[in-house]
């Protein structure tokens, strides 16, 4: 052991609590259903490259299928139900998620690579604080502020990205119950394990038939399920480019939609910032979640006096991250969650090179199998790069640096993004001075990555439409409010 690296001993968490079936149908109407597509893909573990299971690709007529028992289920049951009752099975459902979070908190980290240390201590108990939130909304739904007899939309499409699974199923279940509607959800291709295994805490649950839906697939099945004549609203997380997709195939049919999209966040550190807290900071934001975070820090803009001691801090300290086995309580940066985002990000970080950026990885060794990359920093960047412009959704962070601070809000600013940035100074009047300047749905100061289920969430410009958690994500679900 050198004197410089304090060593652990392995501490893998243990995969027996999960029981995989080989074979998942959809789960349309309370039950499980084979696909009328007959067609199954693999999931996999992106970490080792095992197949967990074989899972349904939902097509035209299984999207048909859950709309059509989301509808009876809104009309026969759902909507007659008494806001208290209602509240009553968001309860149950949060408080089986907490029973069983070990389960869930391994199955999200072999389904998506991330590491068990984050499934535990963040994407679990988080969903689980979203339907209790709920919970606690769907019987005061007539003092949010959305007059005095807030109704539902009916039945609510659902579609949702890979990075958060079974979070951004809280996000987007959690409220459209509370506020009296029906769900179809299609969760990502590579992430549909916990999907499934919360549709078995619907039946745990007594959560009537056909209230919640999961139909699994790729990108057809979800333009088939936002195409479908028959839904009532679209909640949709995920890329731009197909949040555009979406926006205009609703264009002309009257559907209201959220969008939550993608972002290129600014972490602005000044020269009067707590440095050691700032690089923990820095860290936190870019690393957190392989980077596979939509409001992640990718870009920090250093105040120039501060550059050299910041980035000397902050190489030394990207170099103890322990990058490895995803169960493991120590893993720090698990894997990238599929081949195709990995070889995104080497196409983006390979464009940094060539447009003359100084690119720097932490030393660490790699597994053999499995889909990784190292915490990587590119230095010199400009605003034209595109690694300052596009969202490289992994562990790479762009860094920028200015010299007065209304040239950081003007490069902060400088995106067709809008969805997060952080501010690090000892001032509060700085902090107060810039989070007005700033064009972000979310601006954390001397923190980052702080969510609750009570504070809204969303973005500016491309990062998307409306907000979700707290009160203003209810309107969402709510016809009429805004
Ligand atoms: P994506 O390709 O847009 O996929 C998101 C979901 O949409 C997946 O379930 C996907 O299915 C489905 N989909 C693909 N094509 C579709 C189509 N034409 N019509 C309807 N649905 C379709 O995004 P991703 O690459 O999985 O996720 C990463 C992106 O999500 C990033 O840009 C990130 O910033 C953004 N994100 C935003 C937030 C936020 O709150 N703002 C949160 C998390 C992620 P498949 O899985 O089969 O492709
Ligand atoms: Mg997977």
């Amino acid at each position: 052991m050198s004197a410089d690296i304090f060593e652990y001993a392995p501490a893998p968490e243990s995969r027996a609590i999960v029981k995989l079936n080989s074979e998942y149908g959809l789960f349309i109407n309370g039950k499980w259903v084979p696909p009328q597509s007959k067609k199954k893909f693999f999931s996999i573990n992106p970490a080792t490259e095992e197949v967990l299971a074989r899972v349904s690709q939902g097509n035209q007529a299984d999207v048909d299928k859950a709309v059509k028992a989301a509808r009876a289920a809104y009309n026969k049951v759902w909507s007659k139900t008494k806001p208290k009752e209602r509240a009553k099975y968001l309860f149950r459902i949060a408080r089986l998620l907490q029973e069983r979070a070990r389960e869930f908190a391994v199955l999200e980290s072999l389904d998506n690579g991330k590491p068990i240390r984050e499934t535990r201590d963040v994407d679990v108990p988080l969903s689980a604080a979203h339907f209790f939130y709920h919970a606690g909304w769907a019987d005061k739904l007539e003092y949010a502020g959305y007059g005095d007899n807030p109704k539902p939309y009916g039945v609510v499409a659902q579609i949702i990205p890979w990075n958060f699974p079974l979070l951004m199923l809280a996000w987007k279940v959690a409220p459209a119950l509370a506020t009296g509607n029906t769900v179809v959800l299609k969760p990502a291709e590579t992430t549909p394990l916990t999907a499934l295994l919360f549709a078995e805490i619907c039946q745990q649950a007594e959560l009537p038939a056909g209230v919640v839906n999961v139909v699994t697939g790729d990108g057809a099945t979800g333009a088939a399920l936002v195409n479908h004549g028959d839904i009532d609203k679209v909640a949709f997380t995920g890329s731009t480019e197909v949040g555009k997709l979406i926006a205009s195939s609703i264009a002309d049919r009257g559907i209201p939609a959220t969008l939550e999209l993608g972002g290129k966040g600014a972490n602005i550190v000044f020269d009067d910032a707590p440095i050691d807290e700032a690089v923990e900071g820095i860290i936190n934001g870019i690393f957190f979640n392989q980077g596979h975070v939509c409001c992640a820090g990718s870009r920090l803009l250093l105040q120039e006096s501060i550059v050299d001691d910041f980035l000397t801090k902050l190489q030394s300290r990207m170099a103890k991250i322990r990058v490895g086995d995803p169960l493991d309580k120590n893993t720090d940066l698990g894997a990238i969650n599929s081949a195709a985002q990995l070889s995104k990000i080497k196409e983006l970080s390979e464009s940094g090179t060539k447009e003359g950026a100084n690119v720097w990885s932490a030393p660490c060794s790699l597994p053999n199998k499995g889909f990784w990359y190292p915490p990587t920093i590119f230095t010199g960047v400009t605003q034209a790069h595109r690694i300052a412009r596009e969202e490289i959704f992994g562990p790479v962070l762009s860094v920028l640096t200015f010299r007065t601070p209304q040239e950081a809000m003007e490069k902060a600013n400088n995106t067709p993004y809008g969805l997060s940035a952080g501010i690090w100074t000892e001032k509060g009047s700085k902090i107060l001075w810039a989070a007005q300047q700033l064009k972000a749905g979310v601006i954390w100061a001397n923190t980052f990555n702080k969510f609750d289920p009570a504070s809204p969430f969303g973005g500016y410009k491309e990062s998307g439409w409306g907000r979700e958690g707290g009160r203003h994500g209810l309107a969402a679900y709510i016809k009429g409010a805004k």
